[in-house]
């Protein structure tokens, strides 16, 4: 269901203050229904909407959604390397990707204010809500094939801690495969999907969530230690800002990736380990656990990982990392 009216209001409630539904509905020249229907609406889609008689709507507090303009904008030069989509709301930038691959060009940045069905590796759930998180997928066209891709969410890795650290977050660390880590809690994930030949050409559709500032329904639902970047910095970070900065990286980090694979990135992944020599369990599709030591990470992007049956070789649609302490 769309209601023309319900993001509009919205972007009128960004400054956390209330407004009257006699404001609102003047404002837009509809009716209060009109005006009612459109915060149900929202509502339905998981907005939380403080609704006070006398005073009339407000949000929990002031949010800046993102809007296209502002990050080509931020992005300088760069504007003109990639196509920038906002969407007010999808069920998941990656499906919309996926399912729009024919009419999106090379380089589509495709973000969405609000994304109600993010996803996981294997069918888990990505959890976000409006102002609580940047949610956004990244479609680049590869002359190789997906056979030559298996670095590629450790490149996407290395984007994200060179964003982060840009932010003064440089206690930022990378968990292999896709996952940025604060300490033992999660901050940010990416989820990487392929399309085309092994042997190529190849499309890749580059998610990536960033917990901005999770209010706490949110993260209830979340069940792992997970934190945001207003718990983590010091400065207020424009989510404009923020996408336009890792766009950049994203689009030297990639174009080195396709020139000169993983294997070039690998130290530099390194100096972001989360585990490095670290004690670690390692969780198996079939539900055994292997405990190692990570060695690293070899320079096809895969786990290396020293085992009592010697030092083991993992891929990263096998096993689920995780910490012993
Ligand atoms: P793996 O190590 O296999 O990547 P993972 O648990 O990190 O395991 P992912 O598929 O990368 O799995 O991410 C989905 C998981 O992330 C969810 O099952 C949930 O535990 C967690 N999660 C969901 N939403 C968020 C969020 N906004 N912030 C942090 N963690 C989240």
């Amino acid at each position: 269901m769309k209601n023309l009216y319900t993001f509009p209001i919205i972007s009128l409630l960004t400054d956390g203050k209330f407004h009257s539904g006699v404001a609102i509905a003047k404002q837009f020249n509809v009716s209060r229904a009109t005006v009612w229907n459109a915060l149900q609406h929202a509502e339905t889609l998981g907005i939380t909407i403080f609704s006070v008689r006398g005073r009339g709507y407000k949000l929990p507090q002031a949010l800046t959604l993102l809007n296209a303009q502002a990050v080509l904008a931020a992005m300088g030069e760069d504007c003109n390397d990639v196509k920038v989509e906002v969407h007010d709301h999808l069920a998941s930038t990656n499906s919309y990707l996926m399912q729009n691959l024919s009419t999106h060009s090379h380089a589509t940045c495709v973000a969405a204010n609000l994304q109600t069905s993010g996803r996981g590796r294997r069918g888990r759930a990505w959890h976000a809500g409006l102002g609580a998180s940047l949610t956004f997928s990244l479609l680049w066209r590869f002359q190789c094939g997906a056979s030559a891709l298996s670095g590629l969410s450790l490149a996407v890795g290395v984007a994200l801690a060179q964003t982060l650290h840009s932010f003064g977050i440089t206690q930022a660390k990378l968990k292999w495969p896709n996952d940025v880590l604060i300490g033992k809690e999660k901050l940010a994930g990416i989820l990487i999907e392929l399309q085309g030949d092994m042997e190529g050409p190849s499309t890749a559709v580059i998610g990536i969530g960033i917990n901005l500032n999770l209010p706490e329904n949110i993260k209830q639902q979340i069940d792992q230690p997970a934190t945001d970047l207003a718990s983590v910095s010091s400065q207020k970070i424009n989510p404009n800002e923020l996408l336009a900065v890792l766009l950049k990286h994203l689009l030297i980090l990639l174009r080195d990736f396709e020139q000169n694979g993983f294997a070039h990135l690998r130290k530099e992944w390194m100096q972001h380990h989360a585990y490095h020599l670290q004690a670690v369990r390692m969780l198996m599709p079939d539900g055994r656990e292997v405990c190692g030591e990570v060695k690293g990470v070899a320079e096809d992007g895969s786990l290396l990982v020293e085992t009592i049956a010697g030092l083991q070789r993992f891929l990263s649609g096998e096993i689920s990392l995780r910490g012993l302490t």
